[in-house]
């Protein structure tokens, strides 16, 4: 059986960190592959690695002095090195660098080079391989992760090996220029490896025990998730939840590896297990709440639109061209309405009421600021009745005025929305109604 673990940023922030990840490491042989961050923040304040480094390219870009930061960056590495009692020198790797951050500054490359300096310094620290990352992670032309040409190359680069390290956040075009995922890529990464090598389990080791049944700034101490499905978090993450890379979840997903969340800093904490089906309960009747701010809706009345075949697709297309997405289309006799997030809407409002005054010839359209969506979720929710009565009764108990509902088919979800003013209120009063302490 074959672990796979990766390490973020605040996991691997100094010596001491270090030291507990390689504890961990070393107390289960099967966690073989290991997928480092770069080094994160120690202390409240402190400065990341990777924006240390894209400091660097800002400057070096502008043909202005990047020595500062750079030398931070050096500072940071040398210090674990010797304060772990490694013979390593990175000396070269740093003057490799500071070369091509003088002479043709690449911004992917140089954000990556966290990473990679890290990952070096896992090698030696465990004992294990060094796998670069530009070799056997792979985008294609147009800068998407190339699956087909990655998982066999992978696969067979980390075939019988006994440790080996892959530096997350980064891979390598088809022109051999480096490229990195989004922020926070890493956790893409691990994913990756752990299918490739077909991994039991992927674990995510972070700086908090699990992904919380909901945000600890609107709810006081909430939960753990014990377990969530792939389908339950992608709806949390959607709505606000985050305690990995959205991304992270498509690799493991198709291929059936669950991933085990864990705090780094409290080992015998057993996490979050992320799975794509599992026959345990949740501990209570919903699994999780999120929710985010700041929605609008477009209500569109015509009588008799129903008789309209095309009307729904004209009125989405008016959102369509401007390239606005849609976040959910509740609908009544005589009335359509959009809700779309402010942020995307509110450049474009004039042309697309105009576009669809003229378009669906509506008897009216209503536009509505300043809601807020929550996302209720639960697997268990299908086979239970009274979900949405407890929902609806710890609102109306809270004196909370539901502008929208929305269920999806799969019950997976309920979607509420209040004013932006009633969201805490709103999230604490459905939390209190579902966990009992
Ligand atoms: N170091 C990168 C970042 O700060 C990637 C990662 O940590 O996953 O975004």
């Amino acid at each position: 059986m074959k672990k796979v673990v990766k390490f973020g940023g605040s996991s691997l922030a100094d010596a001491g960190q270090f030291r507990k990840a390689g504890d961990i490491i070393r107390a289960d042989e099967a966690r073989v592959y290991v997928v480092p961050s770069a080094p994160g923040k120690r202390f409240d304040g402190d400065t990341k690695i990777t924006d240390l480094l894209y400091e660097c390219y800002e400057l070096a870009v502008k043909g202005e002095d990047f020595s500062v930061p750079f030398q931070s960056v050096k500072d940071r590495y040398s210090e674990i090195i010797s304060e772990l009692g490694l013979s390593l020198s990175l000396s070269e790797a740093f003057d490799g660098i500071e070369d091509k951050l003088r002479n043709a500054p690449e911004k992917d490359y140089t954000a990556s080079r966290g990473e990679y300096l890290n990952g070096l310094i896992m090698s030696e620290f465990l004992g294990y391989e060094f796998i670069d990352a530009a070799d056997v992670i792979f985008f294609d032309a147009h800068g998407n992760f190339d699956g087909d040409k990655t998982y066999p190359a992978l696969g067979a680069r980390l075939e019988g090996l006994s440790g080996a390290v892959v530096p997350g956040f980064y891979g390598s075009m088809p022109d051999g220029k480096i490229k990195t995922f989004s922020r926070g890529g890493s956790d893409i990464t691990g994913s990756i490896v752990a299918r490739a090598c077909r991994a039991a389990v992927y674990e995510n080791w972070t700086d908090v025990s699990g992904l919380l049944m909901s945000d600890p700034h609107v709810v006081n101490n909430p939960a753990r998730i014990e377990s969530i499905t792939y389908k339950e978090l992608r709806e949390l993450s959607y709505m606000g939840a985050s305690v990995m890379h959205e991304d992270a979840i498509f690799p493991v997903k198709s291929a059936g590896i669950p991933i085990n969340i864990r705090n780094t800093n409290r080992p015998e904490d057993s996490g979050t297990w992320i799975v794509g089906n599992t026959a345990r309960r949740s501990k209570y009747a919903i699994t999780g709440i999120a929710g985010r701010k700041n929605f609008c809706s477009i209500i569109i009345a015509k009588d008799l639109m129903h008789s309209e075949p095309d009307f729904y697709r004209k009125v989405v297309q008016c959102f369509e061209e401007n390239d606005i997405p849609l976040e959910h289309l509740p609908s009544g006799i005589d009335t359509m309405t959009v809700i779309v997030h402010e942020s995307k809407f509110i450049e474009h409002e004039q042309g697309v009421l105009s576009r669809i005054m003229k378009f669906v010839e509506p008897e009216s359209v209503e536009v509505e600021a300043g809601i807020a969506l929550i996302a209720v979720v639960g697997r268990s929710m299908k086979s239970q009745t009274g979900t949405a009565a407890r929902i609806f009764q710890a609102l109306a108990d809270a004196r909370i005025n539901v502008r929208m509902i929305d269920q999806g088919a799969s019950e997976l979800n309920i979607i509420v929305g209040v004013l932006n003013d009633d969201f805490e209120q709103a999230v604490n009063a459905i939390y209190n109604a579902f966990v009992k302490d």
